[in-house]
Order: structure tokens, then sequence, then C-alpha cells
């Protein structure tokens, strides 16, 4: 990290600089690690370091400027009006840039105009519309890892600057990378010290590793930022509220710390905007239904697993109408709720929307129809709120507020479902808010406040006048000759103007008897004298000046507009978010309406029974889809599932984990029948991925992935397993794939599909009652060899097709005979041997293995609750009490070991 450079040494170097660099390499000195873009008349100029960067991550000219300290100053520059197209380059490779404005005035200063940073612009802090995508949120999240006791947790808040959102959340170290995926931030903040720290220490600290094998931008601040007390102050403050119980953060100690450094990064940027923060909430992973990294990255959720936007579920998906509904989209998906009420609301919903009409066609429909278009009104509220928000921004607000108006007349009709009626009642905004926008805005304002044009006619009469002058100068000049010309009786007198000596009345010399006594003179001609009057003289004070005081005084009313719109601003977010709620809501019911998708049903009994499912995206791709059914429940927990490559079996699983999680996002679903028991958490462990950037080879991938899933899936978990223990020798990954199945099947008792390879593994269902067999179809066609059915039948394969697929796919004949007659070979050789009989004993003792582990998790259970009994507080003496937390914390550790 570059040092900031002490005064001393800045000074002395200072000496050596014209006064306007030394006025520069101060301003830098503040901005150590961001772009300085440095304002000269209708330029940014960079210097330096920063020029030589610009130039080669922009693409821009690298010219030289003066000097300092005997060499050539490196300079590159952009031009002032399109500063925003390089802004967002930069931006988008994660870089941050300084904006420094001129805001002295040229004319009357001495030395180097007055400069100030007036915004830094970061990754994770956009606001502004030309730099921000539309359909997608940036976030910002600062992370403070716990101390002492707490050394095992983590404390995160994040805020997504355009919408006002912020969050808090706390989590185990273990699983900060999970959740930084999972957040997909812009921009990481973090305590400069304690990073220092991590870096200067001999074993780099787990949460440190976590941080850096994300590759977001981070940036710093010192640490006294992350403090806790602060936090609390600040958001109570802003939040209104004595205490944060309300939000229910009372105990999220950890994440408050956290959120104090993100709202000082956000001061710190944006000029003390921290009070955009419109919502708090706590994230409980409790709440939804957890997804891990892996399992979103393997569904192809957001993007797909080579990094592509579609196509993935989202892709398919989002028909939104507006940018803000495919915002809302995207977090659903990410965020479902575990909640069955809430998605089950959203269902209600979406049936109503398909079964009522609006001129003659379903109301999805017509909502969308209604939304497209729709401005973004979450984002210009909090435009409003940081004073940045374009006059035509506002103008197409007021278009929004006549769709809310619309929307809310035909939501009347809706009150089946209490959804609907809860943001029927969050559409409504005060009709003032209208009608302050319609007096005072043209249709069509200017589109920057500077180019003045953007107040109506006939709204302040000052601003009025001014254009009048500017505007009517000539006019004026023609009525005051013809009205002096009246008075003075003097008929050749002329009204006009000269640029040195402003107005004039000019008489003839003849004529001069006649001047009336108010008459100045101003100036002598040949023949004539030139006067000036005291009214003509306010007129010209008003014309000269009366352009640039018209552009101040719509500046003036502008800064004036935006104060008085901030009561309506949180009615204004409320009615957004409503839109963007319905917006997606419609966006299902069109989906559903569009392919025969069905309502799930949920139960409170663990289970998942699907008719007739159909993957969303693979659909699209092929032909002719054949729907196939998943049922698994207490009795039947674990489907092992065999059949060819190229069958169907991770299409089918994959189908499988896509329609749960539509359905607790809220959606219909692609089956011709759905009932789902309660679902906490989504595990898969698909296909074979290196992680050689981390350092991990495939098979350590595989398992360290599988001992996730052991560790933590329960009876309400569905979990994906697709070829595991293929990263190893057969026998190894064979056993392997036993004991993690018996496992499942035995211990975690979750509701599984098993895809393999390994024939072997069908045996379990004899050994285990809730282990059951199913392959995906498939047929030998004469003169065409192996045809898919991609149908899920039940019990084992019958054959293995990997021979015929390989000819499928293209593999020389001659090897396809080879690889024939070694198969006989081997075939011949295990049916001969008594290596099954073998192998299944290892396997049994692998089981044996398993349950001695459990024997050592209870003993260690069994201690800690002794342990906990035997504590009698009112005895204990401080340092002894501490020794027991210690004790207590130890034997935790032991269990999750
Ligand atoms: P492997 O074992 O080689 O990974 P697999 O059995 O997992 O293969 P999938 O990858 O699921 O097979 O499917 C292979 C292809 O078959 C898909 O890309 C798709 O084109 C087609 N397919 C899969 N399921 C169906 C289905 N139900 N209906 C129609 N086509 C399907």
């Amino acid at each position: 990290m570059v040092e900031k450079p002490s005064v001393e040494v800045l000074s002395a170097e200072a000496q050596k600089n014209t006064p306007m660099i030394q006025q520069y390499l101060g301003i830098k000195a503040d901005h150590p690690h961001t772009l300085l873009f440095y304002r000269m008349g209708d330029f940014y100029e960079l210097f330096f370091e920063d020029a030589e960067k610009a130039s080669r991550l922009l693409n821009i000219t690298l010219t030289k400027r003066g000097t300092s300290n005997g060499e050539p100053i490196k300079m590159a520059g952009v031009p002032f009006h399109s500063v925003d197209q390089y802004l967002a380059r930069l931006v988008k490779l994660g870089e941050s840039v300084a904006i420094c404005e001129q805001i002295g005035d040229p004319a009357t200063s001495k030395g180097p105009v007055e400069r100030k940073v007036q915004r830094i612009i970061t990754p994770g802090t956009l606001t502004d519309a030309n730099l921000l995508p539309a359909r997608e949120d940036r976030a910002l999240l600062a992370v403070i890892p716990g101390k002492g006791l707490n050394a095992h947790r983590a404390g995160l808040a994040w805020m997504v600057l355009a919408s006002g959102d912020c969050w808090l959340a706390e989590c185990e170290i273990s699983e900060l990378q999970s959740e930084i995926e999972r957040l997909g931030p812009a921009e990481i903040v973090l305590p400069e010290r304690i990073i220092q720290r991590a870096l200067d220490a001999s074993d780099t600290p787990r949460w440190y590793t976590a941080l850096t094998e994300t590759s977001v931008a981070q940036s710093s601040l010192p640490d006294w930022h992350f403090d806790e007390q602060r936090g609390l102050q600040r958001l109570t403050q802003i939040m209104c509220t004595q205490d944060l119980s309300g939000f229910d953060a009372a105990d999220q100690t950890l994440s408050i710390a956290a959120a104090n450094g993100l709202l000082s990064y956000v001061d710190r940027t944006q000029g003390d905007k921290a009070g955009v923060l419109q919502s708090l909430r706590t994230f409980r992973p409790q709440q939804y239904l957890v997804l891990d990294a892996v399992a979103r990255r393997n569904l192809e959720l957001i993007t797909t697993l080579s990094g592509e936007e579609s196509p993935t579920l989202f892709s398919v998906l989002d028909y939104c109408a507006t940018a803000a509904g495919a915002r809302l989209l995207r977090f659903w998906l990410q965020n479902p709720e575990r909640a069955q009420a809430v998605a089950a609301a959203r269902h209600d919903a979406i049936g109503l929307l398909n079964r009522n009409t609006i001129a003659n066609q379903t109301v999805a429909v017509w909502l969308h129809q209604q939304l497209e278009g729709c401005a973004d009104g979450e984002r210009i509220a909090t435009r409003i709120r940081m004073a940045s928000v374009r006059p035509r921004e506002l103008v197409a607000l007021l278009d929004l507020l006549d769709h809310a108006k619309q929307l809310q007349a035909a939501f009347i009709h809706l009150n089946d479902s209490p959804l609907l009626q809860t943001l029927h009642g969050q559409l409504l905004v005060p009709d003032a808010m209208a009608n302050m926008l319609r007096l005072q805005l043209l249709t069509e304002p200017a589109a920057n406040v500077r180019d003045g044009g953007v107040f109506a006619r006939n709204f302040d009469a000052e601003l009025d006048e001014l254009r009048g002058i500017d505007e009517n100068c000539g006019e004026f000049l023609l009525q005051m000759e013809a009205q002096e010309r009246a008075r003075t009786g003097i008929a050749n007198l002329k009204v006009g103007f000269n640029s040195v000596h402003g107005f004039f009345i000019e008489i003839s010399q003849g004529q001069l008897e006649k001047v009336p006594v108010e008459y100045k003179r101003r100036q002598t001609l040949k023949n004539a004298e030139r006067f000036i009057t005291p009214e003509l003289k306010i007129f010209e004070d008003k014309a000269l000046s009366a352009k640039e005081r018209a552009l101040n005084r719509e500046k003036y009313l502008y800064e004036q507009l935006l104060i008085d719109l901030l009561p309506f601003l949180t009615a204004l977010q409320q009615c957004a978010k409503a839109i963007a709620q319905i917006d997606v809501l419609s966006n299902f019911a069109r989906l559903a309406q569009r392919d025969g998708w069905v309502a799930p049903r949920f139960v409170t009994q663990p289970g998942i029974e699907i008719r007739a499912g159909v993957h969303p995206v693979v659909k699209r791709q092929v032909e002719r889809f054949i729907p196939n059914d998943t049922v698994l429940n207490e009795r039947r927990s674990l489907a092992m599932i065999t059949g060819p490559n190229m069958g169907g079996k991770s299409t089918f699983m994959r189908q499988t984990a896509l329609i749960v999680l539509l359905a607790y996002v809220g959606s219909y679903v692609p089956a011709q029948q759905c009932i789902l028991g309660p679902i906490d958490r989504l595990f898969t462990r698909i296909g074979a991925a290196d992680d050689l950037a981390g350092g991990r080879s495939t098979f350590m991938v595989e398992m360290t992935e599988a001992a996730a899933i052991l560790n933590a899936a329960t009876a309400q978990s569905l979990v994906l397993m697709d070829e595991i223990g293929r990263g190893t020798s057969t026998f190894d990954g064979l056993s392997l794939a036993h004991a993690i199945a018996a496992r499942l099947a035995s211990h975690n008792r979750s509701l599984t599909l098993f895809a393999t390879h390994y024939f072997e593994l069908t045996q379990l269902a004899t050994q285990f009652e809730n282990v059951f067999n199913q392959h995906l179809a498939a047929a030998e066609a004469p003169n065409k060899g192996i045809v898919f059915l991609h149908e899920v039948q039940d019990g084992p394969a019958s054959q293995s097709y990997g021979l015929e697929v390989a000819r499928l796919a293209g593999l020389p004949s001659a090897v396809i005979k080879q690889a024939k007659a070694v198969l006989r070979k081997l075939e011949d050789q295990a049916s001969h041997s008594d290596q099954q009989f073998d192998l299944f004993n290892d396997m049994a003792s692998a089981i044996e293995v398993d349950t001695s582990n459990d024997e050592q998790l209870s003993a260690n259970t069994q201690a800690l609750v002794t342990r906990l009994a035997n504590l009698n507080p009112d005895e204990l003496s401080p340092k002894e009490a501490l020794q027991a937390l210690y004790e207590l914390k130890l034997l935790q550790q032991k269990i999750h070991e």
C-alpha cells in the first residue's frame, strides 16, 4: 500500500514544483489509492503514476507537461463532458476515482484556482444511472473478524447504496467465503491495521484467506471506524429509533461494528451521505433456504458454470417489465425464504393475476404492459436524497406516479390475496408529490440543471422575469423607445446598446434642449449625445446578468425542489418496492400461463413429490423434453440413480432442485403436480471441478464438498450427489461413495438424489430400507445403437452404455473395438474372483468407523452437558468463570471437529 507522504517530505518536494502541481500533490496525498481526476478547464487531467495507469486502462494518450524535480511530468486527460463513459470503464475494472473540481473563481483567484475533491466513485458506492447496470445491484460490504472468544466469527454489514437497503449479518469464519459469494459485493471495506497484521502474520488467518479468494475490490479505513458503540449510535440515529431491537439486531455486536465502518466509508466517499440508508434488516440464515456457494454455482442460477449470463435460471425467468423487478427477482432467487407462508402468499397472488381480467386480458398481462418503461423509483428516490438526480428523471417519476395510481385502482378488485392487498396499500404516494413536480417542471426539461431550461413558466415570478429580460431584450428596448419619444416629444430619440458603454438613449444635437433632467450623460458623439436613465440603468443591470442569474435561480429552485420532495421519499420508495414485487409476480404469472406451470402445494410432512417435472432451462434447448417424477420422503429418502452417460441423470437431479427452489421463491413450477414439505438447505455435489487457484485438486474439492454435506445436511435438506468418488482409484472411489451414501441414508436421512456410475452401489437398496434404485432408461435400436429415453424408471440400470456413448461421441472405431475387448476380459475376471465380496466387506467396516465417530461425538457432547450441569454460577469467582467458559468452548470445538 502506498503510504501518505509526511507533511515535511511533501513540503520539501513541493518546493521544486509549480504552484499548480503543489496543489495537485497536496490533494493527491489525501487520496493515495485512488485515481485523481483533476479538473483543468474542459478536461480532467491525471498526473504521474495515475496518468500512466489511466492511459493503460483507458487506452488514452500519455503526454508530458512541465517538470517536477527535473523530471517530465506524465499527464493524461479525458474531456469533462464525456467523463461518465471513462468512469464506467474504470469502475468495471474495480478502480476508484476521486473527482476534483475547480471551486474557486478563475477570474479572481491568485495562483491556481481553488480545487476540492467533490465525490469519490468506487465500485461499491455507485448511484449514478450512467454508471450502474440497470437490472443488477451493486453492494458495498464491510467485514470485520471477531476477537477473543469471538475469533471464530465475522461481522458483516452490506448496503446497496442505490436503493438505500442495508443488512447486518454474522457468520462463522468458515462460512465467510460462501457468504461473500452469495452477496456478490462490488467492493469490500476492511479495517486497515487488522489487514496489515493479517498480512504480516506468518500464518495467514482464515478470514483473510477467505477474503483474498474472492476477486472483489477491497478498500480500507482506520480500525477505529469499526466500532460497535458508534455503529449503534449511527444506526439508531439514522433509523430514528431508541435501539435496534425492532430490526432484530439487538445481538448483532460484530455486524453493528462493521456497519459503522460501512457508513464511515459512505460518508467519506459520498460526502456525508450515509443518511441515504433507508431500510435495515438482519440476515438470519435460519430464515432462508440456504444454498451454499457450490450449490448456487452448480445450479447455474445467475451465471452458467463457465461464467456466462445465459442460459441460466435467471435468464429464462427474467421477462420483468422493469429493471427494479429484475433486481428483485435476482434477489429472491439468491435468497429464497424458508417460511412456506411467504411463498404460498405469492402463489395465491399469481393465481389471482391469471384468473382475473382487465380490458379483455389477464391482469398479469395488463400489468406487464402498464409497467413497461416505468421509471426506476427506488434509485431515483436515492438520487433525490443525494441531490444528484437529473431533471428528466424527475419527469419520469411523474409517469411512475401516474401508473401507481392506475395500479391502485385495478387492485381494488383483487382483494382475495392478502399479499396483493398489502401491495395495494403500499402503492399510495400523496398526490402532492406529483402535483409539485407537474407544477414546477417543464414537460421536457434540459438534461442538466446547469444548462437551464428545467422549470416551467408561471411557476417562479423571478425566473420568469429573468428569462423575460433575456428573451425579450429587443422588444423592451423598442417599447422604451416609443415610450420615451412620446414623453419627451423627441421623434428621432433612439434606445440602443453598445458593448463598451452598455445601454443608452441617443439624442441628436438639435434636440438636446428637450432632454429631461433625469437623463444622465454617458457619451458624447459628433452629432449626438448618449444618455442613461435610472430606469434604463436598472434594466441594464438586469439584462446583463439576466442569463447567469436565471441559471442560478434555476439551480436554487432545483435545490429547493429536492428539499421539498424529501418528505415524500419514504412513500415513493415503498411504492417503488411494491411495483417491483408486482412486476415479479406478474412475470411469474405470465410464465406460468405461457408454459402451463402449476402452483406448488406445501405440507408440513418432510418430503418432495413432483409429478412430470421439467428442467426449465434444458427444456428450451431440446426439441422434446421428457418430464419425470421425483418422489422422496422419510420412507424413500435416498434414490440411487444409475444409467448411461448422457442419459439425463444430472438434468433430472438439477430439475428437482430448481423446482424446489422456484416453489420456495414463490413461483409456479414446471410440473404437473408438486407437493413439498419443509426444506432447510439445498446441497449439491455435482461434476468434477478443479480449484487450481485455491490449490485443491478435483478429488480434494469433491471430498471437501462431500464433507460439508455430511456435516450439515438434515432430514429436511435436499442433497444432490453426482458422481462422487470419481476423482481417485476405482476401489477408493467406490468405497468412499458407498460409505457416503450409507451415511446419508442412515445418519443424515436427507432427501437425496445420488447419481453414480458405480453399479455396485445399487446393492445399498437391500441394506437400507429408505434407499431405492432408479435409472435413466435407454434402449438399443436396431442399426442406430443406443437411444436415450431420458425417462426415470424404478430399479437399477440393466447395463452400462459407456462404450456406446463413446462411439456416438466420435471415438475412432479401432479404439472402441479395443475397449470392448478389454471390457470383456475385465467382466470375466470380475465374475470369477472374490473381489466384490472383499470390497463389500471393506464397505461394511467403513460404516463401522462412522459409527465409532458417532460415539466419539456423543462422548464429547456428554462431557459438555456434564460440565454445564456441574457449574454453579453463584459460586464462581470471575477468574473461575472465565476458566469454565474456555473449557466449555474447547468441548464445543471438539464436537465440531
Ligand atoms: P453424464 O453421466 O455423462 O454426466 P447425464 O446422465 O448426467 O450424463 P445429462 O447431462 O443430464 O446426462 O443429459 C444429457 C443431455 O440429454 C442433456 O444435455 C439434454 O440435452 C438431454 N436430456 C437430459 N434429460 C432430458 C429429458 N428429460 N428430456 C429430453 N432431453 C434430455
